[in-house]
């Protein structure tokens, strides 16, 4: 009986590189990034969400494509 490969409850998509990482992972063992695309501010080190241009908390702009988790 063969074993289809199938996407665990579990498991996802890294968001950066399409690497597929438990939910849980912190890291993806293949870019590095944390799975789910989140900016984190280099200044005040806040969490904000991957459509926002700007810190929530210190006003400085997020580089685009950049400054992810
Ligand atoms: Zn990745
Ligand atoms: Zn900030």
């Amino acid at each position: 009986m063969p074993e289809n490969p199938r996407l665990d409850s579990n498991q996802r998509a890294c968001d950066h590189c399409g690497a597929l990482v438990f939910s849980d992972t912190k890291k993806c063992v293949q870019c590095g990034h944390f799975p789910v695309k989140l900016h984190r501010c280099p200044q005040c080190k806040t969490i904000g969400s991957a459509g926002d241009e700007r810190c929530s908390k210190c006003e400085r702009m997020y580089e685009p494509g950049g400054d992810f988790l």
